[in-house]
């Protein structure tokens, strides 16, 4: 029984490497992907902007020619009111004169409010481009060294998958089933030393009983909480 929970530990030890090693390779892409992932969302506002910019600046052109239009008229009606013979024509043309006025006044407010904003787009347009393109160059560096880290991982991955069928191969196949199923159950961890009366893969205690047929290491004992494979930690190897 001594060898097969050795040989167990050690396939579990064989396991956690690669599922690190896989992790690793994991976390390097997924961070990529989410930095590219936020260029596209940043993109996506500078597209934004440009339609805003785009439709600001019809709304410009608008009002620059009805200001200027407007203006003309205020002309007309200025040179008019020369030869005004009632007083009532006088005082209804002076009106005139002072609402065109007064509607380009807001108009010219308008204006100057738009222009101001349609230039804090374009900087922060600007400024977005930048930003995307600096990342952009950034993330071609970092996935060029993301990839190499992974053909590394992937070479080292292959040594151990070589070295983990030769482990497995010596475990009892009865074991072996129910290693694979707690495997997969337990996110790697199907094996578990059991140190003062505790299971260090759930820090659960195990019935007295249970402890000392565990100590005459007959048959491999599962944790009546966690269900793991248990096998007997000697105190001085924790770190107590
Ligand atoms: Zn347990």
């Amino acid at each position: 029984m001594k060898e097969e929970i050795k040989n167990l530990i050690e396939l579990q030890t064989i396991d956690l490497e690669v599922y690190k090693i896989n992790e690793e390779m994991r976390d390097g892409l997924s961070s990529l992907d989410l930095r590219r992932k936020s260029i596209e969302d940043d993109k996506k506002i500078i597209s934004d902007y440009q339609e805003q910019l785009e439709s600001g600046a019809k709304r410009r052109r608008e009002l620059e020619v009805m200001i200027s239009d407007e203006e003309e008229r205020i002309k007309d009606r200025q040179s008019k009111i020369m030869n005004i013979q009632t007083n009532r024509e006088y005082q209804s043309i002076l009106k005139e004169i002072e609402d065109t006025k007064l509607a380009n006044k807001q108009r010219e407010d308008e204006l100057l409010l738009l222009i101001e904003q349609l230039e804090a787009m374009e900087n922060k347009i600007e400024e977005i481009k930048n930003k995307c393109a600096a990342e952009e160059e950034k993330i071609k560096k970092d996935s060029t060294a993301v990839e190499h880290k992974a053909a590394k991982l992937e070479k080292k991955k292959k040594d151990i998958v070589k070295a983990r069928e030769a482990q497995a191969a010596k475990v009892n196949k009865k074991y072996l089933k129910r290693y694979e199923t707690l495997k997969e159950r337990r996110s790697g961890l199907a094996v578990a030393g059991v140190a003062a009366g505790v299971c260090l893969g759930c820090n659960m205690n195990i019935p007295p009983q249970m402890f000392n047929e565990l100590l005459r290491e007959d048959e491999i004992l599962s944790c009546p909480t966690c269900n793991r494979m248990m096998y007997h930690q000697p105190e001085e190897s924790t770190e107590e």
